[in-house]
């Protein structure tokens, strides 16, 4: 366990050069990490047009870093990279109210993803289906010779299943690898696996296979974090009932469970951005968990326990890696996972769960509370200023001025720079 406290007070008010000193003695970067962080063009257009296709420039993100997380009793920092403001000053005020009550606790499944074959043009696909359960060790050991590495690492195809759906164009057999991914995402080694495999079920189904590819809706592999606030903690017991209604709300009806699933993501896709992960697999592994039990929901839930305190725990899937995809090709995403400090892709996703919680309950908080416009739109009204043709130090003046008058708009950042830039 370190000694290293993540709970660093009055971090947001440092520049940015004195916040970066802290995060390299936390996560002792090198001098060529902080240089590489300070500069204007952390990735290199050589290294971008290996990345992607038709490359012109790059894109830069700000790269904030969230304080407070305690997880396991461990200190954790958060870098996330995000456009929106207030998303990591609600992360760290929410892990500071965690905190108060001992902060994140948290558990995951072993790192399994499932990749789907889907056969069709059976002649009797429930005989098929008994054939490839019968034959589950040579497909196994088929896929297994595929990625040695991974068999080396303790992973690799673990199981197999076979399901029978109806579809609009009749039956179809689809077959599941269940591949143990280990410190992978692991897309690319399961479509390696599913591929290979495919031959050998046609064989064994006389069957014709389509689609060969890794589900997104990875419920095999799933990470949960929960806490107990003191309600002292939060701002009492109003306060606790209005977060327990939130929830509440959530559970019951997809209009608001997609509004409070996406204040959850706001955390967690901060950090799979930072960290070089496939953020649209993690989003789409959410959403649809979300809908699982036949009706979109919530993917966390809050309750007062039997002190009026609040109890608050989340759980979706988590496919993200250590290795593999951008995560060791962007400078900025291997010094993000340095920062993090994670030895795990399982660790990995109980962190992100705990930030995706912590989100989540700076969102409720605020909304069952002051209301979320207040700090949203104080710190929106510096981009208002900006957006209006604010430079130096007049964006910070006109922002103050319009918050003070709670008319953060367009038209009157307008009319203050002409006022106080005069
Ligand atoms: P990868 O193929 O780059 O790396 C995985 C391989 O690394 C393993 O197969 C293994 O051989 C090796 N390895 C070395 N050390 C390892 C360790 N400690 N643990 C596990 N494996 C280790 O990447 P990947 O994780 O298989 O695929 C991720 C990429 O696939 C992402 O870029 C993602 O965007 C992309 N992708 C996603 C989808 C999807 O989500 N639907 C589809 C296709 C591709």
């Amino acid at each position: 366990m370190t000694k290293r406290s993540s709970s660093i007070s009055g971090f947001y008010k440092l520049s940015p050069k004195r916040r970066l000193e802290i995060v390299k003695e936390f996560a002792n970067l090198s001098e060529d990490e902080v240089q590489l962080l300070q500069s204007n063009a952390s990735l290199s257009l050589k290294v971008a047009d290996r990345m992607i296709e038709n490359v012109i420039g790059t894109f830069p993100l700000p790269l904030g870093i969230a304080v407070n997380f305690l997880i396991n009793d461990r200190d954790y920092l958060i870098p996330m990279a995000i456009e929106e403001p207030s998303v990591v000053a609600a992360a760290s005020y929410a892990a500071k109210m965690v905190r108060a009550g001992g902060g994140f606790h948290t558990s995951s499944t072993p790192p399994v993803m499932i990749g789907q074959i889907q056969v069709v043009k059976l002649k009797d696909p429930e005989k098929a289906r008994q054939r490839v359960l019968e034959a589950k060790n040579r497909i196994m050991e088929k896929a297994n010779s595929h990625d040695p590495v991974l068999v080396s690492l303790g992973g690799g195809a673990k199981d197999i299943q076979a399901k029978l759906i109806d579809t609009s164009v009749g039956s179809m057999l689809i077959v599941e690898l269940l591949v143990d991914c280990r410190d992978a995402m692991g897309a690319n080694a399961v479509n390696t696996m599913a591929e290979a495999v495919s031959p050998l079920i046609e064989q064994i189904t006389e069957g014709h296979v389509y689609l060969r590819i890794i589900s997104n809706l990875a419920t095999e592999r799933r990470a949960r974090a929960w806490c107990t606030l003191p309600k002292e903690a939060v701002g009492g017991s109003e306060v606790v009932h209005g977060i327990v209604n939130a929830s509440a709300f959530a559970a019951a009806d997809p209009f608001r469970a997609a509004t409070h699933n996406k204040g959850a993501m706001n955390g967690i896709t901060a950090v799979i951005l930072a960290t070089g992960n496939d953020h649209r697999a993690i989003e789409a592994g959410a959403h649809a968990y979300a809908a699982i039990k036949g009706q979109y929901s919530s993917i966390s839930k809050w309750e007062e326990n039997e002190k009026g305190d609040l109890k608050g725990e989340i759980e979706l899937p988590m496919a993200v890696g250590l290795i593999g995809g951008a995560v060791r090709t962007h400078p900025v995403a291997k010094i993000a996972l340095k920062i993090l400090g994670v030895k795990t892709a399982n660790e990995f996703g109980e962190v992100l769960a705990a930030v995706g919680l912590a989100q989540n309950l700076g969102a409720l908080r605020a909304l069952a509370d002051e209301g979320i416009q207040r700090g949203h739109m104080s710190l929106h009204a510096r981009n208002i200023a900006v957006a209006a043709g604010a430079t130096g130090d007049l964006v910070n003046l006109v922002a103050e001025r319009m918050v003070k008058e709670r008319k953060i708009r367009a038209d009157r950042a307008k009319e203050l720079i002409k006022e106080l830039g005069s």
